[in-house]
């Protein structure tokens, strides 16, 4: 997989993209990550790429031209056309499900807008998709670009050491994950359960199944409405309701 990110602020991109699990991957060639100057696609002479909003109004907008001709050269440099994502408050809100699809893409280009945003019309023209990470609005598109792209990246092929990995995590199966522990068995007079110690790996996944499941009832019992659950989940949790 490759992924392209056109942003005013490469050096911020790139200082969060070379470390931990997504900098392995990048060093390991497991995926090639390329973040763009969109300055060094403008023709003006002090490097702008912004200008006032027509019709007046507060702020700048990015101008179209310098992100077009950034998106013009990743396509001849990768040969076909990459699917185009613009990081925007006004975009789907990003879920695990959508990661999981993006990890599936060869060639993604990331559009960080900044100031007002990006002039409507580069959006109609080169962006497939808007992604929002929130509804709350940030500076700039760098930190929603680097989200979307920590999520993607864990989960390509060879990411993480075992795809089991992410199979337990959270909003994998529309559930929450269960707790986990660490040595010492006892801290601050507290116990790790026991049943993790008993070695019994069918106790022990059926308890995590069971905490799971009380963890999503108690901190998103909206989760619960679209999870799939065995007819085993589905007593159990009805059992945990009965307890409540
Ligand atoms: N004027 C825009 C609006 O009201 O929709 C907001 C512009 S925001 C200050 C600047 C840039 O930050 C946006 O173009 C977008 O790329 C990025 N951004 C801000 N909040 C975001 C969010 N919640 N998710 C994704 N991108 C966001």
């Amino acid at each position: 997989m490759r992924i392209d990110i056109a942003t005013l602020f490469p050096e911020m991109c790139e200082t969060v993209l070379n470390e931990s699990i997504v900098g392995r991957a990048r060093k390991n060639s497991l995926v090639e990550i390329v973040c763009h100057n969109i300055r060094d696609y403008t023709l003006d002479k002090h490097r702008r790429v912004d200008d006032t909003p027509y019709g007046g109004g507060k702020g700048m907008v990015m101008q179209a031209d310098p992100i077009f001709k950034c998106y013009q050269q990743v396509c001849e440099i990768i040969g076909t056309k990459p699917h185009v994502i613009y990081m925007s408050p006004q975009g789907k809100p990003l879920v695990q499900t959508r990661s999981m699809e993006l990890s599936k893409f060869e060639y993604i280009f990331i559009l960080c807008g900044h100031y007002e945003g990006v002039d409507e019309r580069i959006i109609t023209t080169i962006v497939d998709e808007e992604v929002s990470i929130g509804d709350y609005v940030l500076t700039g598109g760098e930190l929603p670009a680097l989200v979307l792209t920590d999520s993607i990246v864990r989960l390509c092929d060879g990411v993480l050491s075992d795809s089991e990995c992410f199979e337990q995590e959270s909003h994998f199966n529309g559930l929450l994950e269960y707790p986990q522990y660490t040595r010492p068995e006892v801290w601050q007079e507290q116990q790790v359960p026991e049943v993790l110690l008993s070695g019994h790996h069918a106790n022990i996944e059926s308890w995590r199944k069971e905490q799971s499941l009380i963890r999503t009832l108690n901190k998103r019992p909206d989760m619960l409405e679209n999870a799939v659950l065995t007819e085993k989940d589905q007593k159990t949790l009805k059992y945990i309701i009965t307890q409540k």
